[in-house]
């Protein structure tokens, strides 16, 4: 027998074997050459293969991205690139979707990187699932996402697909036996109205998506031309609320809630104003957005924890009777390391009590991650710290978390308020948040009560804590009890009218 081994990456992948039948003889030298030779081709061979595995690899890792498998950025222009050709040629519509996840930073905050990752591929999936063949879902980084829609005919078709994606990520998700939410928000980049390049379709693409995040989140916004001002107005922003939070430039506000059973005063909202040196006074839904996404909302919302804090026991050294104030937070917020440390810190220095304040956290913060939030809650109200649910009937609850979640009041949102006592909608979601908070031993409050006619309506339902501009507008601390108490008397009288 000859047997001449195949050498391959260093280690032996085979033999080339030759046996000859008879009697023993020598094999000759080039019996021996000849056997090499077929020994050195196969390895040849499976090399020059195993280089173009690796390539084929490459090239895909270099188009593909690596935690999802989708499309990257490249990849994506190449082949849109095409079917821009295609539309342009056809006439039919093509549609560029920027997705961003709304609330992907807490998860990932919360439950580490793995939770985090494992989310974006089943994301990806469920994205996959909804598209028709032809169109493309890639990855262009972070919680981001593109979609491109091709031989559509109508905008009606865009609409629908877009809404089938909402629908489909706020489904709850199990990722390592935690149940997770998470909404996306969508723009809308249409050729060629909106530009004839992926890259100009993607970036009015991107504004659209930031107008879809400051409308509240989970929705789909069509790109319009003032979105572009919009975008860079944005960046503007954020610099200058960096500077504001330097220079002082903010100033907390009060706004009273009351009992109009007993026609009492029991509790102040502190609501953060901005005094900008050359805009002047400028409203927290123009800046609160642009203050969550960039992160300096923490930083804000302890300024104005600080303030109040100062601002109770002021009162106190006065003697004046101030009621509960309540703070507006983040889950961001209560969930950064250290918040309890400077909380217990703060309630100490200022020596307030810890009763004199209360959290309000929006629904839709309390359901982004509800394991998480019922755990830090717990710990807050443990602390004797009252918390109410802000926005309540926005934010997609369950019932079954609402009955978890450590919740001393349900601030109706004023959505549902403006509509009554005409709007039969309103009516009967109102009517059914009340029963709902009754039975569950919940105080219920009705935010943005501007009409006699809602306030009447309210009282008769059985809702007796009551906020809004016809009792009383947010007010600065040297004004609220110099004006809040005529203003009672104003309850009063739309009191007996009922
Ligand atoms: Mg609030």
């Amino acid at each position: 027998m000859l047997d001449i081994p195949i050498v391959y990456d260093g280690t032996i992948a085979g033999v080339v074997c030759h046996e000859h039948v008879g009697s023993p003889r020598q094999w000759t030298s080039a019996e021996q050459d000849f056997s090499a030779l077929i020994a050195s081709d196969i390895s040849l061979s499976l090399e020059i293969d195993r280089r173009k595995a690796i390539e084929t690899n490459l090239e895909h890792q270099a188009q593909h991205d690596a935690l999802t498998g989708l499309p990257n950025r490249s990849l994506l222009i190449d082949r849109i690139d095409q079917e821009i050709k295609h539309a342009r040629r056809s006439g039919s519509l093509l549609a560029v979707l920027f997705l961003d996840l709304d609330n992907f930073k807490q998860i990932n905050d919360s439950f580490g990187h793995l939770v985090g990752d494992a989310l974006l591929v089943s994301i990806s999936g469920k994205l996959k699932g909804v598209l028709r063949e032809g169109d493309t879902v890639s990855r262009l980084g972070g919680d981001e996402f593109s979609i491109v829609l091709t031989d559509l005919e109508r905008e009606e078709d865009i609409d629908e697909i877009a809404n089938k994606i909402l629908t489909v990520i706020q489904q709850p998700l199990t990722i390592e036996d935690r149940e997770l939410f998470v909404t996306t928000s969508v723009g809308i980049g249409v050729f060629p109205e909106d530009g004839d390049t992926l890259e100009v379709l993607l970036r009015n693409a991107d504004a659209a998506m930031y107008r879809a995040k400051e409308r509240g989140r989970n929705g789909i916004e069509f790109y319009t031309e003032d979105m572009t001002v919009r975008a860079l107005a944005k960046v503007t922003m954020i610099a200058n609320l960096k500077r504001a939070l330097v220079n002082d430039e903010f100033e907390v506000y009060y706004q009273a809630q009351y009992n109009i059973d007993d026609r009492e005063l029991i509790g102040l909202e502190a609501l953060v104003r901005w005094n900008h040196p050359e805009l002047g006074l400028i409203s927290p839904d123009q800046f609160l957005p642009a203050a969550e996404e960039s992160g300096l909302i923490v930083a804000l919302d302890r300024w104005v924890m600080r303030t109040a804090l100062g601002q109770i026991q002021q009162w106190r050294a006065q003697e004046v009777p101030a009621p509960r104030v309540s703070l507006n937070l983040t889950m961001q917020q209560i969930d950064q390391e250290g918040f309890l440390e400077f909380l217990t810190e703060l309630i100490e220095q200022t020596g307030c009590r810890k009763d004199a304040i209360g959290f309000e956290i929006t629904e839709g913060q309390l359901m982004t991650n509800p394991e998480r939030t019922i755990e830090l809650l717990r710990v807050i109200h443990d602390l004797g710290i009252e918390i109410a649910i802000d926005d309540f009937g926005t934010g997609h609850s369950s019932l079954a978390y609402l009955k978890k979640f450590p919740v001393d009041t349900i601030k109706i949102d004023m959505e549902f308020i403006t509509g009554l006592p005409f709007d039969e909608d309103d009516v009967s979601i109102v009517r059914t948040i009340i029963a709902l908070a009754r039975n569950m031993g919940i105080d219920v409050l009705a935010e943005g009560v501007e009409t006699e006619a809602q306030f009447n309506f309210l009282l008769d339902a059985g809702c007796s804590l009551v906020q809004g501009y016809l009792l009383s507008r947010p007010q600065p601390a040297s004004l609220v009890f110099a004006a809040a108490w005529p203003v009672v008397s104003q309850s009063s009288s739309a009191a007996e009218s009922s």
